[in-house]
């Protein structure tokens, strides 16, 4: 997993501008469970029993107003992630081939052009056949063996495969999944017997259809922050080739690796962006970097050990996102800060399904008691976060929480990070919080705003990732 996200989907609520406090409305540690429970009873009455409350209610809200930071558990961290990983599959000084996963698992897959393309059984060499623009050859899987279909559906045999689609022309792309894509396709029959689609083509061209997913179509004066980006996923890309290697290809074409959407992404720009900087990236040691990155820190990125555990990286600690005296690069960003208020029953229902360990038989009688954050990373990211419901205690950890606390809208997509403060209200509750994405390493909206200022793309990565240096490996 790279846990980044694009900071092109799910930005569909504007925020206000509002002040994120620290601990506001969060329990203390040293308050006893059945006090915990009482306190949540009395945000979320129950008729009869709550009444004779009140006085021990407003102590406790006193003393929630006092809260301290809970220590952090630091022998219960997550295993260490793997840093930088380097795979033999790049050789410095040659420009590297990439394979992309565009579809994988699937029963069936179409594939056409946009100019005359081959299709060839790779095992025997063997040409199945040659079709013009826009004819559509389809693929299915049929146990270990690939059924392979022409144009107007006449039945062109079985193969063991893999399948490879070549154009012909040569500007012609090929078209997977409703977008276009430069480079060949290879389609592969899987252990499981399910076809996998593979894009393979040249690192440079790949990147054209990765910057501006990642961080949008930017306009001239933002171009700095377009070689910062392209700098940062050549960096991500030559660091991980090989990785998905088991699965027969190098990376997917997702948020697990990088958003990529190919030739029907591109932007001249970005294209740009990419030939300025064509072969550079970012090393630490003479090793390609570990180049995270996500949408908004909102002020300040995470070190990466407080996100994940593991070991420290020295060039993925904690920054302040401003220069001496300047705001936050990243303020201007439509997820600066933001809101989410849940009614009860809503969160109840969301937890009941995305809350881990919950016996699924029992889901549908979720009755949420408490909810308390047990601990913050020094940046004020939530590290821990109790909650107390009829099915017991269940203590979710950083990369956990996004993903169980599912925002109360169409798709119910992850809470944006983990920056965040708890409201309670008579029948809700509210968090309040900043920033996108994981927040280690390279800030987007920062990087944008970084280069509205007039900083170049060096400074920009030099800011997020320390000590870095910049180094071209081909040519
Ligand atoms: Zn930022």
């Amino acid at each position: 997993m790279r846990f980044s996200t694009s900071i092109m989907r799910n930005i569909e609520d504007r925020v206000p501008a509002g002040i994120v406090t620290d601990h506001a409305g969060t329990m203390p540690d040293l308050v006893p469970d059945r006090v915990r429970s009482a306190w949540w009873s009395a945000h979320f009455p129950i008729p009869g029993w709550v009444a004779w409350w009140p006085a021990l209610v407003l102590l406790l809200v006193i003393l929630g107003c006092a809260g301290r930071p809970a220590p952090s558990d630091r022998s219960a961290r997550p295993a260490p992630s793997e840093a930088a990983p380097t795979t033999g599959a790049f050789k410095p000084g040659q420009l590297p081939m990439i394979r992309i996963g565009l579809l994988v698992n699937r029963d069936s897959a179409s594939l056409t052009g946009t100019g005359r393309f081959r299709v060839v059984d790779r095992a025997s060499g063997e040409v199945i056949g040659t079709s013009s623009s826009g004819q559509i050859w389809r693929m299915q899987a049929k146990g270990a063996w690939i059924d392979v279909s022409a144009p107007g559906g006449s039945a062109q045999g079985l193969y063991t495969g893999p399948i490879q689609v070549n154009p012909l022309a040569r500007e012609g792309r090929l078209k997977a999944a409703d977008r276009e894509y430069r480079g060949s396709m290879e389609v592969v029959s899987n252990k499981n017997g399910k076809l996998t689609v593979v894009n393979i083509l040249d690192v440079e061209n790949y990147l054209r259809g990765v910057v501006p997913p990642e961080i949008g179509k930017l306009k001239e004066d933002r171009i700095e922050a377009l070689k910062a980006q392209a700098v940062a996923a050549r960096t991500y890309t030559v660091a991980n080739l090989g990785r998905r290697k088991a699965l027969g290809f190098d990376l997917y074409g997702t948020v697990a690796d990088q958003v990529y959407h190919g030739y029907s992404a591109e932007w001249p720009l970005a294209d740009r962006a990419i030939s300025e900087t064509r072969g550079m990236i970012a090393t630490y040691d003479g090793k390609p970097i570990a180049a995270q990155y996500s949408s908004t820190c909102a002020g300040e990125t995470e070190s990466i050990e407080d996100a994940w555990g593991g070991n420290p990286i020295p060039y993925l600690r904690s920054v302040r996102d401003r220069d001496r005296g300047s705001d936050d690069f990243c303020n201007h960003s439509p997820v600066y800060t933001w809101r989410v208020e849940w009614n009860k029953n809503t969160l109840e229902n969301i937890l009941a399904t995305r809350l881990p360990g919950l016996d699924p038989r029992k889901r549908g009688e979720f009755s949420l008691r408490d909810i308390s954050i047990k601990s913050r990373s020094p940046t004020g990211r939530v590290q821990q976060l109790e909650i107390k419901s009829n099915h017991g205690t269940t203590t979710l950890r950083s990369g956990q929480i996004r993903s169980a606390l599912r925002r109360p809208v169409r798709g119910q997509p992850m809470l944006r990070s983990t920056k965040f403060d708890l409201k309670f209200r008579q029948n809700s509750v509210v968090a309040e919080g900043g920033g996108y994405g994981h927040g280690i390493g390279m800030c987007q909206m920062g990087a944008i705003g970084m280069a509205g200022q007039g900083y170049k793309y060096d400074r920009i990565l030099k800011h997020y990732y320390r000590g870095i240096d910049l180094d071209r490996v081909y040519n």
